[in-house]
């Protein structure tokens, strides 16, 4: 039914064709048949016209975005706009019902989005700052950094209503960085996901974590190179993260990672980490990471980074942040990587 009021309201031509065959019709009946005939084309000329114009009313949205010829933004397509909210509904002429048909409400992931321009087609550039919030004055500085970025912060840490509430104000987008089991001798801090956990202990510490401050996209790994390389594991969190419409980046502390591959599985949204800015924590080494995001981008068409709150990536970034839309790139929150590569299965 969507698909018919389309089709007519779309083509103008049909409007002007209409009449002209109910007139072709006309002579063949008697004068007054003619006199009804051309009462009740005019009437239907009359209806058409005002189903069209309030169809396509400035508010009307076209279900996909028509091409726009300089930038696109990106939230415009990340909000429920597909799904459209009220306008095209409160206008419609003749019960169509099915127009309107309960949209589904869009995700969390695609609500919490934050904005981003990117021109179609243009290399996107995601920069994402994990171990967020623990560290204060760090963390601070890292908000302070030209936006969007992608901010995780630990579950751990305290004050996160105030300090995430600050992060997305400033621009940037939320991730919950949550502890995942590490090799051997390292410590992921308290509930994390470990191996050999009950399930019900399981959900309890990723719900504890996805619990903490509201307004994330998604969560990605804090270490995690023993649990992301768990099949069973994975498959739990990814469970977990597809009821709560929330999108998974896989941090790839360990070349054995199924993470990835889990939750395409399940089919929520699911990004990988492309570059560490910072395992070398020199100044040099994180500008030369800087470079490689670049050259990744370029070649892959986005780049998703991971940095951590250190004095070198912080002052690395905040060279590098300012021009970076001057050098072609579109700086975006890792949503935007996600709605782009949602778009052509949608
Ligand atoms: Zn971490």
């Amino acid at each position: 039914m969507a698909k018919r009021a389309r089709k007519t309201t779309r083509k103008p031509t049909r409007k002007a064709r209409k009449p002209a065959k109910r007139r072709a019709a006309a002579p063949r009946g008697r004068g007054l048949a003619r006199l009804v005939w051309a009462t009740a084309g005019a009437l239907a000329v009359a209806v058409l016209a005002l189903g069209a114009i309030l169809f396509f009313g400035p508010d009307a949205r076209e279900p996909r975005p028509s091409p726009p010829v300089a930038t696109m933004q990106v939230p415009a397509e990340e909000r429920p706009v597909a799904t459209a909210p009220a306008p095209p509904t409160q206008t419609r002429p003749r019960p169509e019902p099915q127009v309107a048909a309960a949209p589904q409400p869009a995700p969390a992931w695609r609500q919490h989005a934050m904005p981003a321009s990117v021109a179609p087609g243009q290399p996107m550039i995601a920069i994402v700052i994990d171990d967020m919030g623990l560290d204060r004055a760090r963390s601070n500085r890292t908000v302070d950094l030209p936006a969007p970025l992608t901010l995780a912060y630990l579950a751990y840490a305290s004050d996160l209503d105030t300090q995430t509430r600050d992060a997305r104000a400033a621009g940037h987008e939320l991730l919950v960085h949550v502890p995942m089991q590490p090799g051997p001798g390292a410590d992921p801090g308290p509930n994390a996901v470990l191996l050999g956990l009950d399930p019900a202990e399981l959900d309890r510490r990723m719900a504890w974590n996805l619990s903490r401050f509201d307004n994330f996209v998604g969560i990605n790994n804090h270490m995690g190179s023993q649990a992301t390389a768990d099949r069973p594991a994975m498959a739990k969190v990814m469970t977990m993260l597809r009821e709560r419409g929330l999108l998974f980046l896989d941090s790839r502390t360990s070349g054995a990672t199924v993470a990835q591959a889990e939750a395409e599985k399940h089919g929520i949204p699911a990004l990988r980490r492309d570059v560490f800015l910072d395992h070398d924590p020199s100044p040099i080494a994180v500008r030369s990471a800087l470079l490689d995001v670049e050259e990744v981008a370029r070649r892959q068409g986005h780049a998703i980074a991971i940095g951590h709150p250190k004095d070198a990536t912080i002052d690395a970034l905040a060279e590098w942040l300012p021009d970076v839309r001057a050098r072609g790139f579109a700086l975006v929150p890792v949503s935007a990587v996600a709605a782009r590569l949602a778009a052509p299965s949608q």
